[in-house]
């Protein structure tokens, strides 16, 4: 494992005596020191696997991670090693601590519409954006770990008290169904840890170790479970790069950096100054944009390789065109150099920048993976079945049961889930526990009460199955018994129900496959899809373009990567130069150059539309700040035929080719 490390590398792999911290800037070999020192506890120190945590920041970049230290270890991931997000270890934690944090072990994780709806439910206000705005102001509070007393002792207005009473509320209303929100996962073993010293004594002692990646975008909650659980042996290596802090917006703190050396004196920081990733000029490009930003920290970036392919910036008529442009790229570029799809990423500021780009994709025949966008666990279909899954695990989660017992329809309606509900409310029972009660039958006449129990029995049959059967069987059962494929193709026209049946079918194979390779049985798997729809899919390994946010591309690296919508109000987004937020914009401009190893390729539209207007567009001042080494073409070199002129240039060849021949 000596191979490829360089002088500082080693030392911060070889570096126990306490904290340390990995200070570096994009492609310095940050994420490789982790792997490499994961392999050297093991190895080296003969520390057990199973007491080192390695935290990433996606569930990807953890699977990555985790094949990364199985390379190194001949093969074959050590057992027992713990590589996962800062979410995933707080659910691990709550899961066996259930009791501690007043849960039961099949705790059901809400992901952020669920808790948008209890929200619109607490407060009987069904303006989605208010109710969405609320939660922000919830989830902020948490992620702050401020209580729902503490918010009502700061309001100092009628609004705020209100919306503290909201938060107090919602908060019941989550304990209530025995369930809880993603900042919960942080918060939760937070408070757990500062309540039980003996419980925190012995966290401290399994997870002896701690590796943080991209520790720069962490929040204060996460911060505070680190040196919890840390202590004050501090035995933890963080990397990260200050940089590259794009999480603001989420609540991720930059000071968190200044934290640790405040918190730990005896902080070792190392810092890298090679790259290993991008050729010079596109290195050189990267640092010139971030050089106008105020420096945290000073830190120098070169590179041994070559100087590479120039930057080419392209102007485009519009986003039609741009998506054209880019997959006519891809398509000619994969030709000539004989490259894999995969070699290809498309990074965007927006989410709504991949439609466009996807049509045309598919127009030509490309295949393409998204990270990081609309999840296929948001798909309703999908939702539909976890909502099955999370009602078998815990049937005190009313959401789940209201969508289940509703979906297919199977003759329950509004009234009675009405009736049923607030029945259930003045008992302080779940729905599903109310259904059974004596009482019951006061509030329900006695077909609804039928029905409604006829499901309840469904569920505890299935129940009783899930314990000892893998899901993905259960799964099939349960699909055939509610009769969920007929249900689609009655509901909706066949091109859309065939493609809804085929994400089930996807879904079901991929339950399949999970339980069995990670031997998790379906409670586990249950909570597991929670926090993949959170972040990301794990892609199934296949050739295609990597389309990605470029909040979702942090910390990946692919040979070719197009930048698309660099333009002024779109990356600087328009509200970030309302608010004087440019630096954090100028990071994400960073984190997205910074992606590519050989080629780079950044466009921008004259126009765009936003709702019903097209407005005109300015390149992105970040397109000047790469200095002046880059090849610009604009629209007249790159416009692409028109019919006409394209039949005009044919009639033209053959005119041309007839005269030589005759
Ligand atoms: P980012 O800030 O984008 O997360 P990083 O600092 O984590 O980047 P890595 O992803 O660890 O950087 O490394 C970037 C690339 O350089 C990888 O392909 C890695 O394998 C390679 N690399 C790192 N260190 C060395 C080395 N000493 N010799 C050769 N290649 C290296
Ligand atoms: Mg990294």
């Amino acid at each position: 494992m000596s191979a490829l490390l360089n002088a500082p590398q080693r030392e911060a792999i070889h570096y126990l005596d306490g904290p340390s911290l990995v200070l570096a800037g994009a492609g310095s070999g940050k994420t490789r020191v982790i792997t490499h020192k994961i392999a050297h506890l093991i190895n080296g120190c003969g520390l057990n696997p199973s007491n080192i945590a390695a935290i990433t920041f996606t569930n990807k970049a953890a699977k990555e991670m985790q094949e990364r230290v199985a390379g190194l270890m001949g093969g074959r991931a050590p057992g027992g090693l713990t590589v996962c997000t800062f979410h995933a270890l707080g659910v691990k934690i709550i899961r066996q601590e259930a009791k501690h944090c007043g849960l039961k072990p099949q705790f059901s994780i809400l992901d952020a519409s669920d808790t948008v709806q209890i929200v619109a439910d607490v407060s009987r206000d069904s303006d989605k954006a208010r109710s969405k705005a609320m939660q922000w102001q919830i989830s902020g509070w948490k992620n702050a770990m401020i209580t729902p007393a503490e918010a009502a002792q700061l309001a100092d207005n009628e609004l705020a008290s209100a919306a503290a009473q909201l938060y107090a509320e919602y908060e019941r209303t989550l304990r209530a169904y025995q369930a809880v929100d993603f900042d919960d996962l942080i918060s939760l073993p937070v408070r757990l840890f500062e309540d039980n010293p003996e419980v925190r004594e012995r966290w401290q002692n399994k997870l002896r170790y701690l590796l943080v990646d991209e520790y720069q975008d962490t929040n204060r909650a996460q911060y505070r479970l680190l040196r919890q659980l840390s202590g004050v042996r501090g035995a933890f290596t963080a990397v990260g790069d200050d940089d590259q802090a794009i999480y603001a917006w989420r609540g991720a703190d930059v000071e968190n950096l200044k934290l640790l050396q405040q918190d730990y004196p005896k902080l070792k920081v190392i810092k890298l100054e090679q790259n290993y990733r991008s050729s010079r000029r596109i290195l050189t490009a990267a640092n010139t944009v971030i050089a106008n930003n105020e420096k945290l920290f000073e830190k120098r970036l070169w590179s041994e390789h070559g100087d590479g392919d120039q930057v080419v910036v392209t102007a485009c008529r519009d986003a039609e065109h741009e998506a054209e442009w880019v997959a006519s790229k891809i398509n000619a570029h994969k030709f000539e150099f004989r490259t894999k799809f995969s070699d290809y990423a498309i990074l965007y500021r927006g989410n709504h920048q991949a439609r466009l780009i996807e049509q045309q994709l598919r127009n030509q025949k490309i295949p393409y993976a998204i990270s990081g966008g609309q999840s296929f666990f948001d798909k309703a279909e999908i939702r539909d079945l976890i909502s099955y899954l999370r009602l078998l695990m815990n049937e005190d989660d009313d959401l789940a049961y209201i969508r289940a017992i509703t979906t297919p329809r199977r003759g329950i309606g509004a009234s009675t889930i009405e009736a049923l509900g607030s029945y259930a409310g003045r008992r302080h029972v779940s729905m599903f526990a109310a259904s059974f009660e004596e009482g019951a039958a006061h509030a329900l006449s006695a077909r609804q009460l039928e029905q409604v129990q006829e499901f309840g029995n469904f569920i505890n049959r299935l129940q009783y199955r899930a314990t000892r059967e893998p899901a993905a069987r259960l799964l099939e059962d349960l699909l055939a018994a509610i009769r969920y494929e007929a249900w689609l193709f009655e509901h909706f026209d066949t091109r859309e129900a065939e493609s809804k049946w085929n994400n089930v079918r996807d879904f079901v194979g991929w339950l399949g496959r999970k339980g069995e390779a990670d031997g998790k049985n379906l409670i586990e798997l249950t909570q597991t899809i929670a926090l993949i729809s959170m972040l990301d899919k794990e892609d199934a390994e296949f050739d295609g373009v990597q389309l990605a946010t470029l909040h979702a591309s942090k910390g990946l690296e692919f040979k070719h990567v197009f930048l698309i919508g660099v333009e002024e109000g779109l990356l600087p987004h328009q509200s970030s130069i309302d608010e004087d937020k440019v630096e954090e914009e100028r990071r994400l401009m960073y984190v997205g150059i910074t992606r590519a190893q050989r080629s780079l390729n950044i466009t921008w539209c004259e126009r765009r539309k936003a709702g019903k207007e097209t407005r005109t567009c300015d390149p992105s001042r970040f397109i000047e700040e790469m200095g002046g080494d880059i090849k610009t073409n604009d629209r007249k070199s790159n416009a692409p035929v028109s019919k006409e002129e394209g039949r005009a240039r044919v009639a033209n060849l053959m005119a041309m080719l007839e005269g030589r021949g005759g």
